[in-house]
């Protein structure tokens, strides 16, 4: 998993799901470890973004966990890795038989390899549970979900290069690649915007999207800017126009999709005006924006978690496939309904299975026969009951589960309403967390297991356009840190036996994660080489495919699923006690719980606080001017931040970040989930915001 030291490592940056190639060099100091561009990495083409260039910053940070830590007493105590593997199996054990298997959960990570998420929910399902999860829960559950039922696969229906080749018209709704992708966004979609391409964005926040394409100044492009939890209607005001208009593909509805009837028998007497009244944007503007989308030759959804963290989630993303079926956007280069996803390995921890309800592959575990197909390599048997989410987990925590295994993760934070999260946690009777940092979630725990980086180990990763590429390591910073992938065989073989916990190196965790699963099982390290595979990519020899669905969907009928919906106002609105809607998002210069980020001092010297954007309407009625501290309440919970008065945000709104340990969003957001995803809604709220400090030095 190492190389020599002289020699640059080409591996991929661990921060977003671009999956952009960066190299890593080690000095003649095994800390020394430094970050080389990769001139022609095939994502990136040797660009990259202040996150990627400052990605090795952490990588030898003072704060890095280096010993195996113990609690006893209610204090830290380092041990010998010895004692914590013995402490944990031994809980593992306990709370098995005294329970049941359900008893447990597992937390996978979307910043951990394909190899190590694949083991850690083998690990999950030979201890008897699904309870095992990772953070897509939190970011894109609602849209795997659309997109599975739907079409047929839980991810990029095109992908970024034949997007910037093809794409006449970006619809960009809920999602923000200018921030939260820098080089997607300036590689791919700006390029196609300076060859012609129009960008329709739907967002009550105007961000660095905006700025990058210069809608406000521009005649092309658009800015719808909707009250957050609207897109519903927003959209319906999109298909009925486009209805109305006859702009339709009537062949490729006849031919390929199903349910159109359903549709327009569900905006038969769905009132135009009365709906963009209520998404607070003029008619004649979503009017002008469907004409638009509408008359492209090709034209391409990019869908955010604007709009898959709502308890209407699923439908959200289900009206996006909708408007692309309807006018026939897919199937074609340029085109499709693509969800920029988050993380740098978000797109993998699904595909290998480190969820409570699909197996590697996206195969259902209720499936009986996909099932048993998995077994046939595993040699166990696998539970048949779907599992429990991760909000679910940390809902139960104390309650019906009483232990948790935690790699990569930093639920205490991530989560919604965290200061109950953090209440439950204290109910556990045994947590183990893996990580490279002491994490506000990692002080709830008994064992602490100290991992080594991102930078540190080999194996694979899946970026956003489903491009599996392989990740490569310099030596280990720390001589008594493990790769997760050693602890976790440690750990299988000591519950389980080494059969099939044990393996020679991460090759052959690949090896056996081909074996059993469809859509990677055409890849092998060597077919992978340094430009990776798209998946589908079922034999050996296949080139993988930039774009799906062609000539039929992956549905069970081969048709595209149509099915109207309606609004569904988020589960808390604005009232007397909390007048605002609180929405969230994040900065490109921190990346989630910041965990990493806020420990690189390039990255936190750019933003090292919070802050809330607030209109300077409602600045004025609170009294609140620029740069003064105010206290932000919810039902749930309250922060202290700087405001930032500015017209970027829709009146009647505030927005925040959750990157900040002292004041992160999630203490506020709501923890109500998306009946069917489970995803949480953390995009509208119900708060209210009063003066703490003035700038003036008043209070
Ligand atoms: Fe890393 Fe994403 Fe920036 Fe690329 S765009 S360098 S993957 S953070």
């Amino acid at each position: 998993m190492s190389t020599d030291e002289s020699d640059p490592v080409k591996t991929i940056c661990p921060y977003c799901g671009v999956g952009c190639g960066i190299q890593v060099k080690q000095g003649d100091d095994p800390g020394d470890v430094k970050f080389m561009p990769w001139a022609d990495a095939p994502v990136n083409e040797g660009r990259i973004c202040i996150k990627g260039g400052a990605a090795t910053q952490v990588v030898n940070h003072e704060d890095r966990l280096t010993e195996p830590l113990i609690k006893e007493d209610g204090e830290f105590r380092e041990a010998t890795w010895e004692e914590a593997y013995d402490r944990i199996v031994s809980e593992m054990t306990r709370i098995r038989d005294t329970y049941e298997p359900d008893a447990m959960g597992f937390f996978g990570s979307s910043k951990t390899m394909n190899e190590e998420n694949y083991l850690l929910q083998k690990i999950a399902r030979r201890y008897g549970t699904n309870n095992i999860d990772n953070c897509t829960r939190m970011c894109h559950a609602s849209t795997v979900w659309a997109l599975r039922t739907s079409l047929g696969a839980g991810a990029m229906t095109n992908s970024m290069a034949d997007l910037r080749e093809a794409g006449d018209l970006f619809w960009i709704q809920g999602a923000n690649p200018g921030e939260q992708h820098p080089i997607a966004n300036s590689q791919y979609f700006r390029q196609a915007v300076l060859e012609g391409a129009t960008v329709i964005q739907v967002d009550p926040h105007a961000n660095k999207t905006t700025r990058s394409f210069k809608i406000s100044e521009s005649d092309r492009h658009m800015h719808l800017q909707l009250n957050p939890g609207t897109d519903i209607p927003l959209l319906n005001i999109v298909i009925k126009t486009i209805l109305e208009n006859d702009w339709i593909d009537e062949e490729f509805i006849a031919n390929r999709t199903e349910g159109f009837e359903h549709l327009t028998e569900t905006l038969e007497s769905f009132d135009k005006a009365a709906a963009a009244e209520e998404c607070g944007v003029p008619l004649e503007d979503i009017e002008l924006a469907a004409e638009k989308y509408a008359m492209a030759n090709n034209a391409a959804i990019f869908t955010g978690m604007g709009m898959s963290q709502h308890t209407c989630g699923v439908d959200n993303v289900q009206n996006e496939i909708n408007l692309a079926l309807i006018t026939g956007n897919l199937g074609r280069p340029g085109t499709g309904v693509n969800p920029l996803r988050g993380q740098n390995n978000v797109q993998g921890t699904c595909d290998v299975g480190a969820m409570p309800n699909v197996l590697p592959g996206y195969q259902l575990v209720d499936d009986d026969e996909a099932r048993r197909s998995v077994e046939a390599v595993w040699g166990f048997e696998i539970p048949s009951e779907p599992g429990l989410t991760n909000v679910e987990i940390s809902h139960e925590a104390g309650r019906s589960i009483h232990g948790l295994y935690i790699m990569g993760e930093n639920p205490i934070m991530s989560e919604p309403d965290a200061n109950e999260v953090a209440k439950r946690f204290e109910e556990l009777e045994f947590c183990v967390v893996q990580d490279i940092f002491m994490t506000e979630t990692a002080r709830y725990a008994d064992v602490i297991l100290p991992a080594t980086t991102w930078a540190e180990r080999g194996g694979t990763v899946t970026n956003t356009d489903r491009r599996v590429q392989r990740m490569r390591g310099v030596q280990k910073v720390h001589e008594n840190t493990k790769h997760d992938l050693e602890i976790l065989m440690e750990i299988g073989s000591r519950l389980f036996g080494e059969d099939g916990f044990r393996f020679d190196d991460v090759e052959a965790v690949f090896e056996e994660l081909r074996q059993v699963c469809p859509s990677y099982h055409g890849m092998t390290y060597e077919l992978l080489g340094e430009t990776g595979l798209h998946w589908p990519c079922y034999e050996l020899g296949d080139e993988g495919d930039p774009y799906l669905y062609e000539s039929s969907f992956d549905t069970e009928n081969g048709l595209g699923q149509i099915e109207g919906v309606r609004h569904q106002p988020p589960a808390e609105v604005p009232d007397e006690e909390y007048p605002l809607i609180l929405t969230t998002a994040r900065l490109e210069e921190h990346y989630n719980t910041g965990t990493m980020s806020r420990r690189s001092p390039t990255l936190n010297r750019q933003h090292p606080e919070n802050f809330v954007d607030i209109h300077p309407n409602d600045a004025a009625r609170y009294e609140i001017e620029d740069g003064d501290m105010v206290t932000l309440r919810s039902r749930r919970g309250e922060i202290e931040v700087k405001a930032q008065v500015t017209e970027a945000i829709k009146e009647g709104v505030i927005w925040t970040t959750p990157h900040f340990a002292a004041a992160s969003a999630n203490r506020l957001t709501n923890d109500v989930l998306d009946d069917r995803a489970k995803i949480p809604e953390y995009k509208a709220a119900a708060a209210e915001i009063a003066i703490t400090v003035a700038s003036n030095g008043g209070a």
